[in-house]
């Protein structure tokens, strides 16, 4: 397009220019005059001509709404450009009220956004949260509505699934526990299949997708491939379950810091001696050749956060008692944390086996091992979330 408009304030210029329109000025404020102002009156005084003949037809007004000019409201998101004018009597205040509401949608992946034509491919690896759906992120909201095809996880937000038009590819590679399912290197071929075919590829995983979620994997997978890949990091169950049971992992005068410990791994066989003489006889390694060094984490750091441990909570618990850590420090499991049916479950290093198996909890579930746990009741006067 190229009409000429009049143009006498900065603002509306602006939303000209965004709206794909070249503007030219015809007049300009000598308010604050300066030599750039200067010059550029005298180029626009050819125009002037121009601006009194406009200036019959429009009502010019600092107060958008006694303006009669129109000028879209403009916002961009998701590769698109959307434009509000108002028909009839122009309503600028109505016309923006519209654009925010549309940019927002944009943003939050409320609108159909998938994409018409082929793109080229690309991966995100998205993080889901720790299972309730109001816990993505915006902008992995917004990549799920944009996708072509989703690989989604066992404990990723599926409720969001439910919204996804029924042509995108949902692929399910949740595993169970211990059971059968794609293997890691599958997962990675089949992101790079797919993207590889021009499809936009979101990873929806639990949690964050770099915390005990083998992100790093499929991103290397992707980066090798020539893969186009992104992460969006997500709330990660480590902070988030404690934090939906009311347990700060770290608090003011009770604990400055935590850590995050895989219980994929076997605490070693028959502890560890007095003084171990190489890390290895502290240490429990993982198959990928991670190593856990139950030592540190028996004196270290003040709050331990223990996934995929429900299972051998037992022999956790025990590890860290017998390398120093009170039998009676508190512990927290909470299962299936932020959604409808979370569980929390309180006890002691000592008690903690005996409660789970009493209690017949089942995974997902976050241990914390700390004094925090005892905030549960402190900062809620009695009355914590459950
Ligand atoms: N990347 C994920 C963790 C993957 S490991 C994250 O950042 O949260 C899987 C483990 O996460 C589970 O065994 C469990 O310990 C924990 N977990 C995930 N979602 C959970 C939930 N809603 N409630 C409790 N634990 C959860």
């Amino acid at each position: 397009m190229s009409n000429g408009f009049l143009y006498a304030e900065p603002t509306r210029g602006r939303s000209f220019l965004a709206a794909g329109v070249s503007v030219f000025v015809a007049a300009v404020s000598l308010d604050t005059p300066d030599l750039l102002r200067i010059a550029v009156l005298l180029m626009a005084l050819p125009l002037v001509s121009a601006w009194v003949v406009a200036r019959t037809r429009y009502r010019l007004s600092s107060s958008r709404n006694l303006s009669s000019a129109r000028t879209p409201a403009v916002t961009r998101g998701a590769g698109l450009v959307v434009a509000v004018g108002s028909d009839g009597r122009p309503d600028p205040t109505r016309a923006s009220e519209v654009r925010d509401a549309v940019a927002l949608l944009l943003e939050t992946g409320e609108l159909p956004l998938r994409a018409g034509r082929p793109a080229a491919g690309s991966v995100a690896l998205v993080g889901g949260g720790p299972g309730d759906p109001e816990l993505i992120t915006v902008r992995g909201r917004r990549l799920l509505a944009e996708a072509d095809v989703v690989v989604v996880d066992r404990l990723a937000p599926r409720v969001l699934l439910d919204r996804l038009d029924p042509s995108v590819e949902v692929v399910d590679v949740g595993k169970v526990p211990h059971g059968a399912g794609p293997t890691q290197q599958q997962i990675s071929a089949l992101l790079v299949d797919r993207a590889r075919a021009g499809k936009r590829v979101v990873r929806l995983k639990g949690g964050d997708p770099f915390v005990l979620g083998r992100g790093g994997e499929e991103v290397a997978a992707c980066v090798r491939a020539g893969v186009p890949v992104t992460v969006v990091p997500g709330v990660s169950s480590a902070i988030a379950g404690p934090a939906a049971a009311g347990i700060p992992v770290t608090h003011r005068g009770v604990a400055a810091d935590f850590a995050v410990v895989s219980g994929h791994v076997e605490p070693p066989p028959g502890g560890a001696p007095d003084h171990a003489p190489d890390r290895a006889d502290g240490a429990a390694r993982e198959s990928s050749g991670s190593v856990i060094d139950w030592q540190a984490l028996a004196d270290g750091p003040a709050t331990l956060v223990l996934l995929m441990a429900l299972d051998r909570v037992g022999a956790a618990a025990a590890e860290l008692v017998k390398r120093g850590r009170p039998g009676s420090t508190p512990v927290a499991v909470v299962r299936r944390a932020t959604l409808p049916d979370q569980q929390v479950l309180v006890a002691t290093l000592d008690t903690v086996a005996a409660a789970v198996a009493d209690a017949g909890l089942r995974p997902p579930a976050v241990v914390v091992v700390g004094e925090v746990v005892g905030l549960r009741d402190r900062l809620w006067a009695g009355s914590p979330p459950s």
